[in-house]
């Protein structure tokens, strides 16, 4: 059985000195530092994570990559093979914060998908539909447009991540019913575009926190976590660790 990942996602938050202590906590704990736990962190600490898990079992990852794959005239940007080239493992590809606060389309996710692959990286799609979309009905037809745009990468490693995005950094959680199909839709769609030779991972993330994190995990379908506020404290995420430890 795969092991359950989880993944903490710092978003804009982090500062060298404080990222020290709670780096070198993570190290030092044994449900944390672990095959298949990572932390993506903002562009300018991807190395001090890189040298600190150097030789460690974490994974370092990226929460964005430049849609633009080859060096060249593009300020700002940064590129999948410059990431690769920092030691990351995975990148986040399409959070709904990229999604709404940057316009991120269908088109640009699509080349981000492929950049990520191409350098080496295991993209992490985040999906999910907004309250609106699931009071009105639309979450099947929502979130199955988006993992449309997977066709791209179809063959390559890639993990998803289910965000409903009622339930990100809100303190709302959706039930574990909720999870379970949306879950179940997802593995269900990604078989049929991709084969039954894909054995794809679907992360959960919105608000998941410790005393949350059992029971999320141990749903089969659930294949671990993308935790947003709890990953930047280190209780807590032990804690979430432990959980996705205890399921395999
Ligand atoms: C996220 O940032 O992907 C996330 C799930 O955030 P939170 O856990 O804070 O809801």
């Amino acid at each position: 059985m795969q092991a359950k990942l989880v993944l903490g996602n710092w978003k804009m938050n982090g500062r060298h000195a404080a990222n020290v202590s709670l780096l070198q906590s993570m190290l030092d704990d044994a449900d944390i530092n672990r095959e298949g736990v990572g932390i993506a962190a903002p562009y300018p600490y991807l190395a001090q994570l890189a040298a600190m898990f150097a030789g460690s079992k974490l994974a370092v990852a990226a929460q964005d990559v430049s849609r633009y794959a080859l060096d060249g005239a593009f300020t700002g940007e940064v590129c999948a093979s410059m990431l690769a080239d920092m030691g990351c493992r995975y990148v986040l590809v399409g959070h709904s914060e990229r999604r709404q606060y940057f316009g991120e389309n269908d088109a640009c996710l699509r080349e981000k998908l492929q950049a990520a692959v191409a350098a080496g990286m295991v993209p992490v799609y985040c999906v999910g539909e907004t309250l609106e979309e699931r009071e009105a009905g639309r979450f099947a037809e929502v979130v199955g447009e988006q993992l449309k745009t997977l066709d791209a990468i179809a063959g390559q490693e890639y993990v998803v991540a289910y965000e409903p995005v009622w339930a990100i950094g809100t303190g709302r959680v959706a039930s574990i019913e909720q999870i379970d199909a949306a879950h179940q839709l997802i593995l269900e769609r990604v078989l049929q575009c991709h084969g039954a030779s894909a054995s794809i991972r679907v992360l959960y993330g919105g608000s998941v926190k410790a005393d949350n994190a059992d029971a999320i995990l141990s749903l089969a379908s659930v294949g671990g976590a993308l935790v947003g506020g709890a990953s930047l404290e280190i209780k807590g995420f032990g804690k979430i660790c432990q959980s996705a430890k205890k399921t395999l």
